[in-house]
């Protein structure tokens, strides 16, 4: 790869990025491409590029079935997922469209699959089918269920090779990806916004900002809205060992609770073979301080705090965790697992304790800020960063 980090931010650009994930380098990319003159800078505060979320996730190229119809997130993830697939065909980032299925154990959960399948359907998910039993089985044939949804089109990638791909890219045509520099500040100074590191600062005419869970703070030190507030939500894999891979060929998901999309423990077989149930999601011990202090996060654990236990007793107990898998394949034992990665998700919460669902972007004056990138976002990357580069454009002139 061509990121150094002994490159230093330079003092003037056109274009600042803040945070190489995979939105970082998305958005510089779209841009690049669009007006190839740009001086652009990507500053990143770790070592490497894709360190938290991106490089710490289930792999899922989502298809589209879950999100609300009309809702960026549909939109854009159904576009996005389409333009990952000819991305990794085209850089030869490896790739596996390996299907997915949703299982509806009983018939208690038929109602809510049938509910994401006209979703899945508004939403113009490719080869959506619904499946009995015998048929789910043909598919997968060590799991049980009453009923499916088959979505062909979900595939597994690994994200951080997909960034990898992008940073060498920009390298290549002569943009510049930093690593080891955290931007602490912002402040204003006319036409120009300056990025304070600890090189000193960066000034660009413009800065779009791709954080992650250090969102909120960049925008409100650029002067925008502090809220929503990032709540860091901890999510945590157990591994299969791989004596016992065969039970799991793609991915099993359960019929997730409509209020609470991610957490949803699902199979996942990666694009390295390695099969992985997961995640838990806890609040992170990283951002806890941050967290109890914003009026949100107690709203949000008063409305889910029996939710909150049964995270609770599946982080401290494995068996617990791997039983709620053989509800799905039933050979499944708990000493099948052992502990894997974890990866921390972004997510913003508004004052009144509701996790905020689609993908929110705002604006300050040289600036803008992507305040809430959850699951999809990786999928939808591509496309979610043609609509950031059309705001963007659009101000820079
Ligand atoms: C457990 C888990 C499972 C998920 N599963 C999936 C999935 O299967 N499919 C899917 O599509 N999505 C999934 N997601 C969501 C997906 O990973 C994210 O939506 C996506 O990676 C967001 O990318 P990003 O670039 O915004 O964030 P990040 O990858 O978090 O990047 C933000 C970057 O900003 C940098 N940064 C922060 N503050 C500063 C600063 N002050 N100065 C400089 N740099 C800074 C950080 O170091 C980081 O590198 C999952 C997320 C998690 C956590």
């Amino acid at each position: 790869m061509i990121v150094h980090a002994d490159l230093q931010p330079p003092a003037e650009c056109d274009l600042a990025v803040v945070g190489a994930g995979i939105l970082g380098l998305t958005v510089a990319r779209e841009l690049t491409r669009r007006q190839p003159n740009l001086r652009t800078v990507v500053l990143e505060r770790e070592g490497a590029v894709a360190q938290h979320q991106t490089g710490r996730n289930s792999g899922v190229i989502h298809a589209g079935i879950y999100y609300a119809p009309g809702s960026l997130k549909a939109r854009l993830c159904v576009e996005g997922a389409r333009q990952l697939y000819a991305y990794c065909e085209e850089h030869g980032v490896p790739v596996r469209r390996c299907g997915k299925l949703i299982v509806a154990r009983d018939s208690g959960e038929l109602a809510r699959l049938d509910e994401l399948e006209r979703r899945g359907r508004a939403n113009a998910v490719p080869g959506l089918r619904r499946l009995d039993g015998a048929a789910l089985r043909e598919l997968e044939p060590h799991c049980r269920g009453l009923a499916a949804l088959h979505s062909p089109e979900t595939g597994v990638v690994d994200f951080a090779a997909v960034a990898r791909a992008l940073a060498a890219e920009l390298s290549e045509a002569g943009h510049t990806v930093v690593t080891g520099y955290e931007v602490a500040r912002i402040e204003r100074h006319g036409d120009r916004i300056g990025l304070a590191h600890s090189r000193g600062e960066t000034r660009a005419r413009f800065a779009v900002f791709c954080a992650g869970a250090g969102a909120d703070r960049l925008a409100a030190s650029a002067g925008a809205d502090p809220e929503p507030r990032i709540v860091p939500f901890r999510g945590a894999y157990l591994r299969l060992r791989p004596e016992r891979s065969h039970l799991v060929r793609g991915l099993i998901y359960p019929v997730p609770d409509p209020a609470l999309p991610f957490l949803g423990v699902h199979l996942s077989r990666h694009v390295g073979g390695e099969v992985s149930l997961g995640p838990s999601a806890l609040l992170a011990p990283a951002g806890l301080t941050h967290s109890l202090a914003w009026p949100g996060t107690w709203r949000m654990a008063r409305r889910w705090w029996r939710t909150g236990i049964q995270e609770l007793l599946r982080s401290v107990s494995r068996r617990r965790f791997a039983r709620e898998a053989a509800a799905y394949v039933p050979e499944l034992e708990p000493d099948d697992f052992s502990p894997w990665f974890s990866g921390v998700r972004a997510q913003a919460v508004s004052r009144d304790g509701l996790l905020v669902d689609d993908f929110v972007i705002s604006e300050t004056e040289r600036a803008l800020h992507v305040r809430n990138a959850p699951s999809p976002a990786a999928t939808a990357s591509l496309a979610l960063a043609r609509l950031i580069a059309d705001r963007a454009e659009s101000r820079l002139g």
